[in-house]
């Protein structure tokens, strides 16, 4: 038979503006339906988009069971972790088994369809188990950090109120331990919600006080389920698969809500496209399931595409021995012959600060292509890391609301070269614009910077609302930029002649730390909920290891601090672990500086804007609406001061 010439990208994406609907259709067909769809896009209620309406499929079914005739004995999980020195790899039958012991466990704590399950833990395979148990028997999980603190567990508890918690005794960093048990018993101190249940894993890595008739172990429980068969419930593609709480401007996080049929046809036509990966081979993700990276490619996308995934807990730095080791993601490609691997700019830089020839250590020659996305890639680190592993480098953004790539190059579809400092080109689906942010009008020009913004209807992936708050989700992202309903990424960008993207930063006062999305807002709820602290405003500061860092500045109430050394860096450090305690030591900023003043405009509006060109050295801009011109200058003079 001879097969059709191979359609270029242009055509590819041509097709999914023109034809949308004959090309969705086709892309479902990369997933098993339990019932067919009767409507590909519904978008007669906008901003909101309903994908697959009348289909019914479970994500669970396509990451596990559909696999297991084909390759039950292959591969599907590869749990490492640098931390236990264990290391372990669950078939696609194994893990079958494990995650029906999680859904009946679930089930036995009362959790049903459509009840919220948060998942509180480190890079363990049971927190995998527990996200693909939830989706297995429609709960709706809700995966919080485990580098984030009491406060921020706190409100997200309140937020989702979860039926169960599913957490662990603690988490280990760079072989340093974090009790994750007592940040969630003062969570649930705080919040208002409290679970039935929490379900935890006990490593045997910190000891735990066990709440009687609520705290549950899951090795109790998983026994007594050790043969539990829990079929696949058969979800509508529109019901919630899960939702994941992200940074704002504000300081309430808002919960990201995902569909179940259009997150797992995106995800299957991810892997093909952008990721050109095939089912048998071995994807290896460095994120964390905290983050949206670890949702699609740490857990669902490579399993929906048949693939082996490696779920890896520790440093980029450190050895099975726990010992110094810059060469063990290497030593993991090397061994798991891992065909494509993701990870972030922030981990490459720390990466290139370990010997070169770690690099030729090991035999990549499986490895495709490594794919960086979450932060800008500056080009040294780029080229240094293309160069040392000899596999192109491929730069792709997109956000936690977007939860695939929407700027990148579809290599699975036609290899598209690409351009250093750029993340790409227009995925399928995604009609993506650059608008100016006073007029909303459209900038067609090349290297004219604008808003990227995005013209609904969205494609399947992406974001269905702000979990419980349909309003937030259209004020805050649909209408903020005038004249127009679209959606607002609030990052600025431009487009060079060829159709290249360029991302220059947000718009708004998110900031980005080693990859990992903040909000300056709630850093600065938690500092100026310091007795000491009458004021505070927080920025990002550019930083050569992790993008971005958070820098506050603080009025005291007490003056004199400002004129005592010993008492303003006891203040200071008291102010870390307010915020390690809040928000956890993510969250925390490199340096709290006193000044007598914040730069404000006469009406009152803080200038962060200022405040950040001047910690980077640059004009701090029109400052004529600048209340007192003198407290730049204090900055400037405890910037100087070091
Ligand atoms: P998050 O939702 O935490 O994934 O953060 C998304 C934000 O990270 C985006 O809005 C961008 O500001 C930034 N970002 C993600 N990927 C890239 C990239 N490849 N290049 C530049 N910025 C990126």
């Amino acid at each position: 038979m001879k097969l059709p010439p191979p359609e270029s990208y242009q055509a590819f994406y041509k097709r999914s503006m023109t034809e949308p609907d004959a090309f969705w259709s086709e892309q479902a067909e990369l997933i098993e339906w339990h019932k067919p769809f009767s409507r590909v896009c519904n978008y007669d209620n906008p901003p909101f988009v309903h994908w697959f309406e009348g289909g019914q499929t479970n994500l669970c079914h396509n990451a596990i069971d559909r696999h297991l005739s084909a390759r039950g004995d292959q591969a599907a999980l590869i749990h490492v972790s640098s931390e236990t020195g264990l290391e372990k790899t669950y078939s696609f039958r194994e893990l079958h088994a494990e995650v029906q012991r999680m859904a009946a466990s679930l089930r036995e704590l009362g959790v049903q369809k459509g009840d919220r399950v948060l998942i509180y833990m480190p890079m363990v395979a049971e927190a995998a188990f527990a996200m693909l148990a939830c989706a297995r028997i429609g709960a709706v999980h809700c995966v919080v950090f485990g580098g984030f603190a009491s406060g921020s567990l706190a409100s997200r508890i309140d937020d989702a109120t979860p039926k169960v918690i599913v957490s662990a005794d603690a988490g280990s960093r760079g072989g340093k331990v974090t009790p994750y048990k007592p940040l969630l018993d003062d969570a649930l101190r705080l919040s208002s919600h409290k679970p039935d249940a929490v379900l935890l894993t006990d490593r045997g890595l910190a000891p735990m006080q066990l709440v009687a008739g609520r705290d549950r172990l899951w090795s109790d429980l998983r026994t007594r389920h050790l043969h539990a068969q829990v079929p696949c419930e058969w979800l509508d593609s529109t019901a919630i698969s899960y939702t994941i709480y992200t940074s704002g401007t504000t300081g309430k996080p808002k919960g990201v809500q995902r569909d179940t049929g259009g997150y797992a046809v995106a995800l299957a036509a991810s892997m093909k496209h952008i990721f050109d990966s095939r089912a048998g081979e071995t994807y290896f993700s460095t994120s964390d399931i905290g983050w949206v990276v670890g949702h699609s490619y740490i857990v669902y996308g490579p399993l929906i595409a048949g693939m082996a995934t490696i779920m890896y807990e520790g440093l980029p730095t450190q050895g099975m021995d726990r010992q110094p080791d810059g060469g063990i993601w290497w030593s993991l490609v090397e061994k798991y012959r891992v065909t494509a691997m993701f990870s972030a700019p922030t981990a490459v830089r720390v990466l290139r600060k370990q010997d070169p020839a770690l690099l030729q250590k090991y035999d990549l020659s499986s490895l495709r292509a490594l794919y960086l996305a979450g932060e800008p890639l500056d080009e040294p680190t780029g080229r240094w890391i293309a160069e040392g592993l000899k596999v192109p480098v491929i730069d792709n953004y997109w956000q936690t609301e977007t939860g695939w790539p929407l700027l990148t190059v579809a290599n699975g579809v036609e290899q598209t070269p690409s351009k250093f400092g750029s993340p790409g080109i227009p995925m399928y689906g995604y009609r993506v614009k650059l608008l100016h942010e006073g007029t909303g009008e459209e900038l067609t020009g090349a290297h004219e910077k604008g808003v990227v913004a995005l013209e609904g209807p969205t494609p399947p992936g992406f974001m269905q609302t702000i979990w419980k708050d349909d309003a937030r989700f259209v004020n805050t992202y649909w209408k903020s930029v005038p004249g127009k309903m679209v959606y607002n990424t609030f990052d600025w960008g431009i487009r060079d002649e060829d159709g290249y993207f360029f991302i220059l930063g947000r718009t708004d006062d998110v900031i980005n730390v080693a990859g990992h999305r903040m909000g300056t807002r709630e850093i600065e709820e938690s500092i100026s909920g310091h007795p000491g602290v009458a004021e505070v405003a927080v920025v990002g500061v550019a930083d050569a290891l992790k993008g971005q860092v958070a820098m506050a500045f603080a009025v005291p109430r007490d003056a004199s601090i400002l004129s005592d050394a010993p008492a303003a860096r006891a203040l200071e450090g008291d102010i870390m672990k307010r915020v390690d305690g809040d928000l956890g030591a993510v969250a925390r900023p490199s340096r709290v500086r006193f000044v007598t003043g914040l730069p404000k405009t006469r009406s009152g509006k803080l200038l962060r804007r200022a405040i950040q060109a001047v910690c980077e050295g640059r004009d701090a801009g029109d400052l004529t609406t600048l209340d007192d011109p003198a407290v730049l200058q204090q900055i400037r003079d405890q910037l100087a001061a070091g």
